[in-house]
């Protein structure tokens, strides 16, 4: 599997885990919750139970005491007349007691506490009244909650029978407990909107509901047969059950008292619960989701980037590899180095050129070179190309392993890096330029030799006698003729004049070896001879040399009388730089010295600065 693919499933493992872990805890959260607030329930009922025992038993203590002397009056009158007494004290020293009525064996009323209670008016209908009646148990009973007829008072009505001393009926004792009693006690624990409280007998029978419904006690209240069946035997416990009409699941805790046998029961939607739970974790999560979506961002935008960097690698590495692959196959060298000179790569072709491995090559400088010409012009190159130019080349000598003499020609290329802040760096191409550089060295003395004598050419020559007189330094120019050439040519033949200004040459060319002094052929038979540094003197001295050798080669001239050897006539014009002189009126000074030295009588040298003819020496031997 590709690397790259690897990372982006590692990625999405790493983002499924951290989603597990942070459902996990919500889940967590969520059981904790359920539990704690299954526990409040149970709490919640517990206290609700509690306060019910001692409402019951509140209201049991004038129902015990009533009955006793109730029992006792049975059959008299002022007897009866005293207990009514008692009740009136009883209801006046009871917290709990809302009224306490007192009802014969027939169903109607013997007296009450509550003004409003008409005597004679008939109980028979209350569920108190047919229990007592089928029941001799001398035990309390909770009748069912009734509500007052004349505003929305509910109440409980608790019951005693009374018996008379055959065992046989003889009324109840009856007191009733206001449910509001209930509902402040559970208002004072701020209840939520979705909880709803029972109190439940025994038997399931709903005797209150908090709060209260108009369509009754039982409304709410689902799956009465458990709570039923569990309120037995003082316990307590959750139950959880389907709130009627679809509103959801409902939670609940309930405890049933041992004393009395009521069940308390505390119930909630688990949905409200929920909700509670959403909105305290939105704020968290929603943080969360939001951080979770910028990481997944950051990540894949991260991953691409590693992507882009890999084709990027590949990309170069295909073109290093392509590059060395057509280096290598070059006859020349082809190096890449950096903008500071370093060698980093190579080619195969510098075992050849260099004598050198290209491997002993990689990593050592092109400044590292003895020559000190060839470091300076190496640097120089360098240095322009860092200032920007795209291109420079080199030429330099080096010296074989056999000591023979060699050319090199290298063309420095710059290659701009990937990026504009990479470094860039150089390809230098290197050829043996050794054969190019001899021609065209020997070109370029073909282009200033004189091809029949060997000496340089009068364009040459003029070059050279420019330059010597804007220089204005001393300086003397010779012309030379030789003598009835033409003569010689008649006679000889033309080749024979062509041998015969060939040794003349030669002959020059010896008499000046070592010295600065530049010969020319200026003309058909006329040559010219520049002798820098020399004054008219000394000029003069070198020019006799030159008249007398030329006559010392000894080329028989018969028509050149009196000599019959060849011989050759020189005019000279030396330059002084007190008077400064155009090359054009050198040459005219020294062209009308040599047509003196011509008039009078040949081999010999004048000086174009002698007033009279002032031949040197005599055409003597
Ligand atoms: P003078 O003593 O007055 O110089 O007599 P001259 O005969 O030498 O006269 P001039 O210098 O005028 O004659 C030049 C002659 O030199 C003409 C020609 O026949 C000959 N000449 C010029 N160039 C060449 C050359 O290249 N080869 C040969 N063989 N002869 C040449
Ligand atoms: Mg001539
Ligand atoms: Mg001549």
């Amino acid at each position: 599997m590709k690397s790259s693919s690897i990372r982006f499933i590692s990625v999405l493992v790493a983002a499924a885990l951290f989603a597990a872990i942070g459902l996990w805890n919500e889940v967590n959260t969520w059981n904790r919750l359920l539990t704690s607030s299954n526990n409040r329930l149970v709490e919640t009922a517990r206290v609700i139970g509690l306060h019910t025992d001692d409402v019951l038993a509140l209201a049991e203590q004038p129902l015990a005491d009533l009955t006793l002397k109730a029992q006792a009056a049975t059959g008299y009158t002022s007897a009866r007349r005293h207990v009514l007494d008692e009740m009136v004290r009883w209801k006046q020293t009871s917290q709990v007691v809302r009224s306490i009525d007192y009802v014969g064996p027939d169903g109607r009323l013997l007296g009450s506490t509550q003004a409003s209670s008409t005597v004679g008016s008939d109980r028979s209908s209350w569920e108190n009244l047919r229990f007592h009646r089928q029941n001799a148990s001398e035990e309390t009973y909770i009748g069912t909650a009734i509500r007052d007829g004349s505003d929305d008072e509910w109440f409980l009505p608790i019951s005693r029978r009374i018996s008379a001393a055959d065992g046989s009926f003889a009324g109840v004792m009856i007191a009733t407990v206001d449910l509001d009693r209930f509902f402040r006690f559970i208002e004072s624990f701020n209840p939520g909107g979705d909880s709803a409280y029972f109190l439940m007998r025994g038997d399931g029978q709903v005797l209150m509901r908090y709060p209260l419904r108009p369509q009754g006690m039982k409304a709410g209240l689902a799956d009465i047969d458990f709570f039923a069946s569990q309120a037995k035997s003082g316990t307590e416990g959750n139950h959880q059950y389907d709130a009627p009409g679809g509103r959801g699941p409902r939670m609940s805790g309930y405890v049933s008292s041992e004393q009395t046998g009521v069940t308390a029961i505390a119930t909630r939607s688990r949905s409200a619960l929920f909700h509670s739970l959403l909105v305290r974790s939105k704020y968290p999560w929603m943080t969360m989701i939001a951080a979770y979506i910028l990481g997944l961002a950051i990540t894949f935008r991260w991953l691409r980037q590693i992507r882009l960097r890999e084709i990027g690698d590949q990309k170069i590495a295909a073109r290093e590899a392509e590059f060395r692959l057509i280096a290598d196959a070059s006859r020349d060298v082809i190096e890449k180095i950096t903008i500071d000179g370093r060698r980093d790569y190579v080619s195969t072709a510098a075992t050849r050129i260099f004598e050198q491995a290209p491997e002993a090559l990689v990593g050592t400088n092109v400044l590292d070179v003895a020559d000190q010409q060839a470091r300076d012009d190496w640097q120089a190159a360098l240095d322009r190309l860092k200032a920007g130019s795209s291109s420079e080349s080199i030429l330099m000598t080096r010296t074989r392993s056999d000591g023979s003499k060699m050319w090199l020609e290298s063309v420095l290329s710059r290659v701009n890096g990937e990026t504009n802040d990479s470094p860039c760096s150089i390809v230098v191409v290197t050829r043996d330029a050794t054969r190019q550089q001899l021609a065209k060295q020997e070109l370029d003395a073909l282009a200033i030799t004189d091809e029949l004598t060997g000496l340089f050419n009068k364009r040459h020559f003029n070059q050279q006698l420019g330059q010597m007189v804007m220089r204005n330094a001393p300086m003397s120019l010779l012309l030379f003729d030789l003598d009835r050439f033409k003569l010689f040519n008649d006679t000889y033949g033309h080749l024979a004049g062509d041998g015969c200004l060939r040794d003349v040459a030669r002959a020059i060319r010896e008499t000046l070896q070592g010295t600065d002094a530049v010969a020319a052929r200026y003309g058909g038979e006329e040559l010219a001879v520049l002798l820098p540094g020399y004054d008219e003197p000394m000029g003069l001295q070198v020019a006799e040399n030159l008249r007398l050798r030329i006559r010392s080669l000894q080329i028989a001239h018969v028509n050149n009388q009196p000599h019959g050897v060849v011989t050759a006539s020189l005019g000279l014009a030396a330059l002084d730089p007190k008077h400064p002189m155009s090359a054009e009126a050198l040459i005219s000074a020294a062209d009308e010295a040599l047509y003196r030295a011509k008039n009078m009588g040949r081999n010999q040298v004048v000086s174009a600065t002698a007033d009279l003819a002032r031949p040197l020496a005599a055409a003597s031997a």
